[in-house]
């Protein structure tokens, strides 16, 4: 390796460095490179989880819902809306999981835009939503226009908006290939169309600085397990526009009714947030991504974005270096990257296993890429060297 590449003094220079030590390691970890499937846990998380288990739900018992938690998805929300999304308060609620507060929100998204008969979405987004947007076109008898392939520039939306767009449907950063879309403009393009737009987070909440209120989006959903470290299943979050909060979802349940307690006959939607909710909120879930927001809130968002890029710079020219006979798949331009990095070679799937053997763990998407998902806040420069380091040796083997 170049000595311009050698990873102690960027460690060494990294302000963020001494924050690794607050998450939970594990010596069998050589570089943990999958941060953008599920984030590391953070101690703190442990310790509010045991507490949790032994003081409120056992000592609280069923006056834990007088305690708090029946408004806990409604202020984790405000307060992951605060420090990582633009989004004043009062717009947003953790709840179900990702795939179904799409359908909630997709589902009311089209039937706020009566006459209009198609959705838009890409063919390079994640599975999830391209299937809840063929289930409810199915549903309601609508038309899906994609956008053909590759990025969601604003020539490819444009090209497939129309007067009948209901919906658009698009990911923030791309799960595969990293590529960051540009927010503001294509929301404004699907707003010059008429149409409403949600936009997913998965892959940018907790690590781009996001300004939902100030772009304007209409909706927008995401997962908490990935940089928000909720841990595996954690609950998503859904965002709904103050403006948009009179739009009826589908599941009409007990605790999104105006008077729950009532047990009373016929559904009549609470005011605001609430409304999207349906049923009993998963308290348990919830718990971790308090650290890990708490935490981001620290250090601010545009630290976390700047070790961020500093990291997926490191990653591509590491990888030009030590894998040449590697492809690049997402942006070199870090202005539309996000925050993992994606390579394909024919050779990877076969080196997957004992890549994990090993304790180098990025994850693997077909047909032959490898991510290498960086949290800002849990990976070190070391750790990306270690990675690509192991990943070019194995495939000259
Ligand atoms: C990870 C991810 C999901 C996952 O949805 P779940 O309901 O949590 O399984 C959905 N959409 C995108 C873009 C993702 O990256």
């Amino acid at each position: 390796m170049t000595t311009d590449l050698a990873p102690g003094p960027l460690d060494d220079a990294d302000p963020l460095a001494r924050h690794r030590d607050l998450f939970v390691s594990d010596a069998s970890v050589t570089a943990y490179l999958d941060g953008n499937s599920l984030g590391r846990p953070l101690t703190a998380s442990v310790d509010r989880v045991a507490t949790f288990m032994t003081e409120q739900w056992g000592g609280r018992l069923i006056r834990g819902w007088d305690d708090g938690w029946l408004e806990l998805g409604q202020q984790i929300g405000d307060d992951l809306g605060r420090v990582a999304l633009g989004a004043a308060a009062g717009q947003t609620t953790i709840g179900d999981s990702t795939t179904v507060l799409l359908y909630k929100l997709v589902r009311a998204a089209v039937d706020a835009r009566p006459g209009r008969t198609e959705l838009v979405i890409d063919r390079d987004n994640f599975p999830t939503d391209r299937y809840v947007l063929e289930g409810i076109a199915a549903e309601r008898g609508l038309t899906l226009r994609w956008i053909a392939s590759g990025e969601p520039t604003p020539e490819a939306l444009a090209a497939v908006l129309s007067p009948a767009t209901a919906v658009v449907v698009l990911s923030a950063v791309s799960y595969r290939s990293g590529f960051l879309a540009d927010v503001p403009a294509l929301t404004a393009l699907a707003h010059e169309a008429g149409a409403l737009i949600l936009w997913d987070l998965c892959h940018s909440a907790g690590v781009v600085p996001t300004e939902l209120d100030g772009w304007g989006v209409d909706l927008a959903v995401g997962c908490t397990y990935k940089y928000l470290n909720g841990g595996p299943g954690s609950p998503a979050f859904a965002y709904v526009a103050t403006r948009n909060q009179r739009m009826r979802q589908p599941i009409q349940g007990w605790l999104g009714s105006a008077t729950p307690f009532e047990m009373g006959q016929g559904y009549e939607p609470a005011e605001g947030i609430r409304a999207f909710t349906s049923g009993t909120p998963p308290i348990v879930g919830m718990l971790a991504m308090r650290d890990m927001i708490a935490l981001i809130e620290e250090v601010g968002i545009d630290a976390v974005r700047a070790k961020s890029v500093a990291l997926t710079e490191y990653a591509v020219a590491i990888v030009d270096e030590l894998l040449p006979s590697a492809v690049l798949a997402s942006p070199r331009d870090q202005r539309r990257r996000g925050s993992h990095v994606t390579i394909d070679h024919d050779g990877f799937e076969a080196i997957m296993p004992r890549l994990w053997q090993r304790g180098v763990i990025p994850d693997f998407r077909r047909p032959n890429g490898i991510r290498l998902g960086l949290s800002p806040l849990s990976t070190s420069f070391a750790e990306v060297a270690a990675g690509v380091t192991a990943i070019a040796e194995l495939v000259k083997e």
